[in-house]
């Protein structure tokens, strides 16, 4: 009897260092290569924002086309699928007798709750699930996932003289599809914001471009001097979209690093590269360990921070218009291109729980909605350590925002460019016994 496989593509939409679409390509005679776009992610959720913003949604659909034209080069295609997950793939996995599901393995609680359903539901289903998102295999950690270190620092010292798996070459054969095609593209709506030059194209080929012209320039020696910067194309990989979308592997980035240090020379700058992508994985694992406390208020601690839901002040915040005109530019550089600098997005998450006093979760998933590199770990994980709730053994971080603007923005270039200079409002229109709050 022929084997047919079932490829559940998520944040691995590439061809290259895929263990996992390599195995099936291995195991099996025929294979249906699947993506699902899930409806609620163009419905509010439990903070009332879609997960989808025009820029994410954008970026999503060039990696899909881009995925999708690359297997067809191999005589498959993706099957793009408008349905809950699990219904589809129960649907699919049972209408064409598959026999392996291949999946990578999921940072999110969520994500993974829809494997192990599924699994339940498809019991003689054999479950193939291969680390593809992270830079090291599960079983490569020096200790159980249980004992994750509790800090950043502890985590890097235990796993940065690990030898790194070497990225596989891209997929170069795949077995035969049955033929299903969807119109998905017409029935998933098209809502585009073209009013600002796009920079990032979604796709395993426009990430391996950014990549190669990465580390063809000399960016990659001077990052750490730059990299703080508040704009600027150059002054940090800008690997982080490609990434979150597994348009590009860490595995290959990193390799690729240490190319560049052997032929230009290593130095602080290129070490701090791999540093920061010790961040990304350290990440990586304490969402798997965390699980859904990763979502909870109080993240991994006891008590609940002194903060609330303040609707006018939250609202003020995601449109750039609050009393801080350097918060203001960066948030409206993050709503029309779908980025904002590492720096930026410490000082406006500083902003919204410690100025404005708002629940720091109603900013994670502001940040879900608009991020081109929204990743559940990396975005969840840094919220709660800057909230004072996560990995940080120094409780809440609280950035002075005049002294950052004078550090980063001396001459306002950044604030003008944005407009984050509004006219002088107070912050709530009524005080707390519901009286119009006066212009001062
Ligand atoms: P570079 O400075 O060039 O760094 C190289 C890579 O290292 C990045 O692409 C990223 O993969 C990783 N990295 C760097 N800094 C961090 C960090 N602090 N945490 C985890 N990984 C890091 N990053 C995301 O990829 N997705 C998110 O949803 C996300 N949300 C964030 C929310 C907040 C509140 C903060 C403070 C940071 C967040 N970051 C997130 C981390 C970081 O800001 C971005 O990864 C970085 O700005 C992306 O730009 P880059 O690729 O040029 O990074």
């Amino acid at each position: 009897m022929r084997k047919v496989g079932l490829y559940w593509f998520g944040n691995d939409l590439r061809l290259h260092d895929n263990a996992n679409l390599t195995k099936a390509a291995l195991e099996v005679d025929d294979l249906l290569c699947i993506y699902c776009l899930d409806p609620h992610w163009l419905m509010p959720n439990r903070y009332g924002l879609a997960t989808l913003s025009a820029n994410r949604w954008r970026f999503l659909k060039e990696s899909l086309i881009d995925l999708d034209k690359r297997l067809q080069k191999l005589g498959q295609h993706l099957l793009v699928c408008y349905e809950a997950p699990i219904k589809t793939i129960y649907d699919l996995a049972s209408s064409h007798k598959v026999s392996h599901i291949y999946r990578s393995r999921q940072t999110g609680y969520y994500e993974n709750q829809q494997g192990l359903a599924l699994q339940k539901h498809l019991p003689f289903v054999q479950f193939v699930e291969t680390d593809t998102h992270s830079l090291f295999n599960l079983d490569q950690l020096p200790f159980p996932l249980a004992k994750l270190p509790a800090t950043f620092t502890k985590f890097k010292n235990a796993v940065e003289q690990l030898s790194l798996v070497k990225p596989q070459p891209p997929v170069d054969f795949l077995p035969s599809s049955p033929a299903l095609k969807t119109d998905w593209l017409s029935r998933f709506p098209d809502y585009s914001n073209s009013e600002h030059e796009i920079v990032f194209y979604g796709g395993e080929t426009a990430g391996l471009e950014q990549l190669r012209n990465y580390l063809a320039s000399s960016s990659a020696s001077h990052y750490k001097e730059l990299r703080n910067e508040l704009d600027g194309w150059g002054n940090s990989s800008k690997f982080s979209p490609w990434l979150a979308n597994g348009n590009l592997s860490v595995r290959q980035i990193c390799f690729d690093i240490n190319q560049y240090e052997q032929q230009a020379g290593a130095n602080e700058s290129t070490y701090w590269l791999f540093y920061e992508l010790l961040w990304r994985e350290y990440f990586q694992w304490y969402a798997h360990h965390h699980g859904k406390h990763l979502f909870a208020f109080q993240g991994i601690r006891q008590q609940k921070p002194l903060t609330s839901f303040y609707p006018e002040r939250f609202q003020k915040w995601c449109n750039g218009n609050t009393p801080y005109p350097l918060v203001n530019a960066c948030m409206k550089q993050l709503n029309a291109t779908g980025f904002m600098s590492n720096r930026g997005r410490q000082i406006v998450a500083s902003c919204l729980v410690n100025e404005l006093a708002v629940d720091w979760r109603h900013g994670a998933a502001f940040f879900e909605q608009q991020l081109l590199d929204y990743e559940v770990a990396s975005n969840w994980g840094n919220w709660q350590y800057l909230a004072g709730v996560g990995a940080d053994p120094r409780g809440k971080r609280h950035f002075d925002i005049e002294k950052q603007t004078r550090q980063y923005d001396p001459d306002g270039l950044f604030i003008s460019k944005w407009q984050g200079n509004i006219q002088n409002l107070p912050l709530d229109s009524v005080d707390a016994s519901d009286w119009p709050v006066l212009d001062q």
